[in-house]
């Protein structure tokens, strides 16, 4: 049978893990809305904190449709908006998460080099590219990189293992906001549509960019999509004469964006660009704007092979093969695209929903939350349980 192309393309690992079957409970202690990094670190840890308590994962799609799927897979630090009040160490609290669930997550933490045209560049700069300017390493920060695949699987299977249920294909549509809180579900099963209700104690929602309208965040905001694509292995006299023989990650600090990392194969992947994620004409989208219900919908149905996203992706093309002679011919081996959702001030979401204290959100990460979301993921479940405060975040 031939496996339906996903309209957002293919990255380049796969999500090895499916869920078992199960019977869909009428009530739960906790229902956690999204299987993303956020929503399966936070059920593994509600289960290991507590393994007398329900826990369902809800999932739309299937693990790894999301963000945390399709992302870069470089660990980042703190936050998009730095460190915040009471964070603590992201990416020491990221290693010990991934260990503690035994996560084979090849997780790599050498540094990343930030890149600049404009600002003073290091002594030595093993990085030399063309790219609107002369792009040369400023200064290396904490980070590393993993495999995204193998996190999120591990996420998965360490939350199934702990007892807590996953349903993919189960799209959260409405919330009514009783007590218990009441989840109105639709699930796919077989092609045909099921509605169950689905009475939960309390809800996670780690819908990112997705469900808006549900997480009550429209106006706080704006989801777009981004893109990346990876090459095909560079020689070892390839890595070194384009300056990533040290295997460090990278992102610029100036615009245009780009960022990228070497693959365990020897493949690049590299990413940039921003598309508001709706077909309609409104070329654009103001924080706090408006958004129909039609133009949200309209993310999943995106199609990365047309459109301004394919230009997006032709010009990212067109900059790697222009950033050293040695890209110059390299061959591109994925593409894809993937959801982030911006917020005011790049700040997280994690707080509770504003219709109810039973609903929590946690979402937000602009584009850096691939250690961050694991690790809110178990202060989410830490503070589900009242073992620990929400955070004072604007
Ligand atoms: C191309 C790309 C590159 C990136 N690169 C990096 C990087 O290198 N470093 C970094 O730190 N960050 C990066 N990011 C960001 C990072 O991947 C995300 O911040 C992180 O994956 C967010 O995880 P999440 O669980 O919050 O969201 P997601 O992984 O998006 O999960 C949310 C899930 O909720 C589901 N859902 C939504 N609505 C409903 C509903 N109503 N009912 C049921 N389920 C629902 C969705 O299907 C989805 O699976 C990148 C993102 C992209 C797209």
């Amino acid at each position: 049978m031939r496996r339906k192309t996903n309209p957002w393309g293919r990255p380049p690992w796969t999500v090895n893990f499916r869920p078992a079957p199960l019977a869909i409970p009428d009530h739960v202690d906790f229902a956690v809305v999204g299987g993303g990094f956020s929503g399966l670190s936070a059920a593994a840890w509600l289960r290991r904190y507590a393994p007398s308590k329900s826990v369902l994962v809800l999932e739309s799609a299937s693990l790894g449709d999301g963000a945390s799927g399709r992302t870069g897979g470089m660990a980042l630090a703190e936050t998009a908006a730095g460190n915040l009040p009471g964070l603590g160490d992201v990416l020491a609290g990221y290693k010990k998460i991934l260990r503690a669930l035994q996560i084979d997550s090849r997780l790599t933490l050498p540094g990343v080099w930030e890149l600049s045209r404009s600002a003073s560049a290091m002594k030595n700069s093993p990085i030399s590219w063309n790219d609107s300017g002369n792009l040369k390493a400023v200064r290396r920060v904490p980070g590393g990189t993993v495999d995204p695949g193998r996190v999120l699987a591990g996420l998965a299977r360490a939350a199934e293992n702990a007892g807590a249920q996953i349903l993919e294909h189960a799209e959260v549509h409405a919330l009514n906001f009783s007590d218990p809180v009441r989840l109105e579900v639709r699930h796919k099963l077989r092609g045909r549509i099921h509605r169950k209700e689905i009475r939960a104690g309390q809800v996670l929602l780690a819908t990112n960019a997705f469900s808006l309208d549900l997480s009550g965040v429209r106006s706080a905001a704006e989801p777009k999509l981004t893109f990346a694509l990876a090459t095909a292995p560079l020689s070892a006299a390839q890595r070194k004469a384009v300056g990533l023989s040290s295997r460090f990650p990278f992102y610029t600090v100036d615009f245009p964006y780009l960022w990228g990392r070497l693959l365990e194969n020897n493949g690049v992947i590299f990413g940039a660009g921003f598309v508001p994620p709706y077909l309609g004409t409104p070329a654009r989208f103001p924080l706090g704007g408006h958004w129909t219900k039609k133009r949200a919908s309209d993310l999943r149905r995106y199609d990365v092979r047309k459109g301004e996203s394919a230009a997006r992706l032709r010009w990212l093309e067109s900059r790697v093969r222009h950033l050293h002679p040695s890209l110059a011919s390299v061959r591109i081996t994925h593409r894809w695209g993937g959801p982030i959702l911006l917020t005011e001030k790049m700040l997280p979401i994690f707080r509770h929903h504003p219709h109810s204290t039973g609903v929590m959100l946690l979402a937000g990460f602009n584009g850096h939350g691939v250690a961050l979301s694991v690790y809110l993921g178990q202060w989410a479940a830490q503070a589900l349980l009242a073992r620990r405060s929400l955070p004072d975040w604007p």
